[in-house]
């Protein structure tokens, strides 16, 4: 399945770079944005920006953003872990989060990452963090959602 959406086209995303995938969001390494310690975090039904999400998804919003920016957080030792949205040039609602590492200058800190999306593409370093985040992510969903949110599978 294609589509003219990046977002919906993650469904079809190698299950190596899922961090995780339930009902209602996934979050995966993402082509053009494989810098280390990056993920998107994604509706996995095609809505519009936040304003666009049901009542289901945004009941459940909160929790999978929280246990990404805790995985990300724990898995990376990053000092701070950012949380980016702009639903403009893919309206299809998701979030970047990014790592944001004690390396990581003055200048290339808040808004200034995105700068690192050509700087520092590093697909393989990429691939080697994401199971720790899968892990990590698994580990502090297991109490409440036990083994759904750690099953990484394709629709
Ligand atoms: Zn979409």
């Amino acid at each position: 399945m294609t589509s003219n959406c990046l977002m919906c086209d993650l469904e079809n995303a190698d299950d190596a770079k899922v961090v995780f995938r339930d009902d209602l969001w996934a979050a995966e390494i993402v082509p053009g944005y494989e810098v280390p310690g990056w993920f998107f975090l994604r509706a996995r039904r095609h809505a519009d920006r936040i304003t666009g999400l049901n009542d289901a998804e945004l009941d459940t919003f909160g929790h999978r953003a929280r246990n990404m920016v805790a995985a990300v957080t724990q898995a990376t030792n990053a000092e701070a872990t950012y949380m980016l949205m702009f639903g403009e040039k893919y309206t299809h609602f998701h979030v970047l989060i990014t790592a944001r590492g004690a390396q990581v200058p003055p200048d290339r800190r808040a808004g200034d990452i995105l700068k690192l999306r050509l700087e520092q593409s590093d697909p393989a370093r990429a691939m080697e963090l994401l199971p720790a985040v899968r892990s990590t992510y698994a580990d502090a969903t297991s109490g409440s959602r036990s083994a759904s949110a750690a099953t990484v599978g394709r629709s």
